[in-house]
């Protein structure tokens, strides 16, 4: 519970962190430096990306069982629904309760061209939602080491195969009734389309907190590649000036000022918090956490 409704617990606003897993022994060793500099800001929790399918879960347990064991971070796990069978959904639900996770992010997962579902798949986020409420609740016995909290994707912008706004807001109506706890957003750049996601949420019914997504803007290659696969794409002025820029210094320094003023103006728009999709590099996020200046995020240096 307490990964949930953090900023009520405590004045700063919830911290959290994403990070994919290492596809190399070589970058594992970078991870876990990445991570040391990351734990130093005290985030709420650090979440583990998965692909679709599941065949790199080895790599995911890797980084979990990492920050479990060897450090003071609490892992949200991303799961993915499609491709696998509802029993291999469980069996891995399970597997992580039992390894001492209590955070996971239930996702869909991005479709494949011409991918025909399967009789035992699971279709959407919601229904996975219900799978590991079930799973929990038929792990009576791991009670006592606390509630599981489940997170959801949202989406400021339309999601890419919805045909419209409302659509995505039934969905989120539907995935906080099946048990979400909380939910983080897909990146945006206009704090004004955020402050209206939420807004509507909340005419809606949906009480859960709205966690905004952001990535620290300052690799022009990556945005335009986060366009292709999110369909958001980066705002022209901002691709422009990252272009143009005269050297990597620069261009940091022009993302890192869009994403703090990014930030400021969701937190200002009633944010409980900040989601950072860090891409497994420290230094950009620990830029705009320093640049924040919020108070009670400690950045060593
Ligand atoms: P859903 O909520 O199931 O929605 C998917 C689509 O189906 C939407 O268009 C929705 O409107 C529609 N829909 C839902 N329910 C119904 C219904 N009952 N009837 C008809 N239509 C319906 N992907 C990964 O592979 N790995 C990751 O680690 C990962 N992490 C992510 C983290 C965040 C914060 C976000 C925002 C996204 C992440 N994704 C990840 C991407 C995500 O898997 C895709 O956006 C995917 O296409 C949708 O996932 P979802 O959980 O939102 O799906």
């Amino acid at each position: 519970a307490e990964l949930t409704r953090p900023a009520v617990q405590r004045r700063r606003p919830a911290l959290s962190y994403e990070l994919f897993p290492a596809r190399s022994d070589t970058s594992f060793d970078r991870l876990r430096e990445t991570i040391a500099q990351l734990e130093a800001t005290a985030p709420d929790y650090v979440s583990v990306t998965s692909r679709a399918g599941q065949q790199n879960f080895g790599r995911v347990l890797d980084v979990v069982d990492h920050l479990l064991a060897e450090t003071s971070l609490r892992p949200l796990v991303h799961l993915t629904s499609i491709g696998t069978t509802r029993e291999e959904l469980s069996l891995v639900v399970r597997a992580l309760l039992d390894r001492g996770v209590r955070g996971i992010l239930a996702l869909r997962g991005d479709q494949p061209e011409g991918h025909s579902l399967d009789d035992d798949e699971i279709p959407f986020a919601r229904p996975l939602v219900e799978l590991i409420r079930q799973v929990e609740r038929e792990r009576t016995a791991l009670l006592a080491a606390g509630r599981v909290s489940v997170g959801v994707a949202a989406y400021p912008h339309r999601h890419p195969e919805s045909a419209t706004a409302q659509h995505d807001l039934e969905v989120l109506v539907a995935k906080e009734r099946a048990g979400a706890d909380f939910a983080i957003t897909q990146v945006f750049f206009d704090p004004e389309v955020y402050a209206q996601l939420v807004r509507r949420a909340r005419s809606a019914g949906i009480q859960m907190p709205i966690i905004p997504g952001v990535m620290p803007a300052t690799d022009p290659a990556r945005l335009v590649r986060l366009a292709e696969l999110s369909g958001v794409p980066a705002p022209r002025d901002l691709l422009h000036a990252l272009e143009i820029a005269r050297d990597d210094s620069e261009r940091r320094r022009i993302g890192v000022r869009f994403t703090v003023d990014l930030v400021r103006r969701s937190l200002d728009a009633g944010a409980p918090g900040l989601h950072l999709f860090t891409f497994n590099r420290h230094a950009d996020a620990l830029d705009v956490l320093e640049a924040l200046d919020l108070g009670g995020w400690a950045v060593s240096a």
